[in-house]
């Protein structure tokens, strides 16, 4: 998606470690039209899938899949990071270890927003070593419910996650993939 790829061009800091901030228009301030895009490409990509649902985690998944909910008329749940004294019912959850902040949670859900049978598609902002995107999908196969596809923002080739959920027969669709990034002199290639 070219429009994303020249706002992570212009907008994109690359950090140590490799992270990529991107804070300016989707991580912390939300850029909406270009929400809306993205909601739209989605939408394009996965027209041939069914999709009864949409399941991603909070923060950072939870505008965009808001959005791009409204292309698809789905409701939109969203894995929660820690147990609340909200959450009643059963629960599902899957361990998760955050490439961001390098430590280890449980990701929730309330198993009566997830239904035998259906077809539930993941979105997520950021694709690097496939933990958060495999939570997700073995908190759906608890649900008895089927993975429709994963749909990724931003993808960084040059990790495994996407090789790995690839390997397993799960179809990723990530709007931009980045195969290189420099934090020294903040280059980044992307995958055409
Ligand atoms: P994974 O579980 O695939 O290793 O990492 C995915 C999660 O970590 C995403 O939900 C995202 O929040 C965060 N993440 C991973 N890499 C980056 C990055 O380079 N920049 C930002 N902003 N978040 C990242």
């Amino acid at each position: 998606m070219e429009l994303l790829k020249e706002r992570i061009r212009k907008d994109g800091v690359i950090k140590e470690g490799n992270v990529l901030k991107v804070d300016n228009f989707l991580n912390h301030q939300m850029d909406i039209e270009l929400f809306n895009e993205i909601g739209r490409e989605f939408k394009r990509r996965f027209a041939d899938v069914k999709v009864d649902r949409i399941l991603t985690i909070e923060a950072s998944g939870i505008g965009i899949a808001a959005i791009a909910a409204q292309y698809f008329h789905v409701p939109v749940v969203f894995a929660k990071k820690s147990q609340s004294i909200n959450l009643d019912g059963t629960m599902l959850s899957a361990p998760i270890e955050s490439f961001t902040h390098k430590r280890r949670y449980e990701v929730i859900v309330a198993s009566r927003f997830l239904n035998p049978g259906e077809n539930v598609l993941i979105l997520d902002d950021f694709l690097a070593n496939g933990c958060a995107a495999l939570g997700l999908c073995e908190i759906i196969e608890k649900a008895h419910a089927n993975v429709a596809g994963i749909g990724i923002v931003i993808e960084k080739g040059f990790q495994c996650g996407g090789k790995m959920l690839r390997e397993k027969g799960l179809r990723v669709e990530s709007l931009a993939i980045v195969d290189g990034m420099d934090a020294e002199t903040q280059t980044i290639r992307f995958r055409d």
